[in-house]
């Protein structure tokens, strides 16, 4: 999940379940090592939840926290007790945690209920940022005021990378994904082959900032639960907003995954062929 969808539920989880205690915590059996450190968590409460980059971090009043970051399909969700008592007996999928809630209003019980196979930590609060899955991370643009800052200084620790590569490094920047890596490069007219080394600073300044307006535009559509009206990416074929062109998708990009970009916008950077390539040269 990337940068902006984490950050959308993490808002959505914040609202719902702050200040909430934990009534009970359901964890399958045999399946979960950490039942103690999580048993340890009831009675107390949530006093927020945050993202950086593709990381929810669930912080208790009582100085613990939940680390998870959703990969393969897994997800939170809040649902009533009754249902929650539902997903316990699906036959598939059935869930990796239950954490009923007691409102405190008055309003009837809830819970959230985690399913998938998360990457998912118990840690002491204070320690979070020394844990050595976050302690790496880059800058999230949506949560890090000196993004401007630190960027460049991560962005040109490793020179013979490709952009295209640099953005997918969480270390360069947390929460960029595939989809997101493509649309920045598209705005930015940079080729997705070009080398960090070869850029100038200016470029990686007005890049710094194509960053932080993309990723903030696509949290905006992820809080409303819109989709992202993606404009190179998954559109091989069609036609580029900007000059009308073929966009195109292959592996320029250097970084082992699929680039969309329109070749006719995106040419900065572009090392001048001898010969041009055709489907025929490569046939
Ligand atoms: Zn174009």
């Amino acid at each position: 999940m990337e940068g902006p969808l984490t950050r959308a539920l993490a808002e959505q989880l914040n609202e719902l379940v702050t200040g909430k205690p934990l009534e009970r915590i359901l964890v399958p059996e045999g399946r979960w090592q950490a039942n103690m450190l999580l048993l340890n968590c009831v009675g107390q409460v949530i006093q927020r939840v945050r993202s950086h980059g593709k990381w929810l971090f669930f912080d208790f009043s009582h100085g613990v926290t939940w680390l998870c970051q959703l990969i393969t399909r897994s997800k939170w969700e809040v649902v009533s007790a009754t249902e929650a008592a539902g997903f316990a007996r699906r036959a598939k999928r059935r869930p990796l945690l239950t954490v009923y809630l007691r409102n405190p209003g008055g309003g009837p019980p809830f819970a959230a209920v985690l399913s998938g196979r998360p990457i998912f930590y118990i840690v002491p609060t204070a320690k979070v940022w020394s844990h050595p899955d976050i302690s790496a991370m880059g800058p999230d643009p949506l949560a890090t005021a000196t993004f401007h800052d630190v960027f460049p200084y991560r962005l040109r620790q490793h020179p013979q990378r490709t952009i295209a590569a640099a953005l997918l490094d969480q270390e360069t920047v947390a929460g960029l994904g595939n989809m997101l890596k493509c649309e920045i490069l598209y705005a930015t007219r940079l080729w997705p082959g070009v080398k960090v080394a070869s850029l100038l600073a200016s470029q990686i300044d007005f890049l710094a900032g194509t960053v932080v307006g993309i990723v903030a535009t696509a949290a905006t559509f992820a809080s409303k639960n819109q989709t992202f009206p993606w404009r190179v990416y998954d559109r091989a074929g069609l036609p580029c907003g900007i000059c009308g062109g073929e966009i195109a998708v292959d592996r320029r990009g250097g970084d082992n995954h699929l680039t969309w970009y329109c070749p006719a916008c995106q040419t900065l950077g572009k090392e001048p062929l001898l010969f041009e390539e055709t489907e025929q040269g490569r046939s």
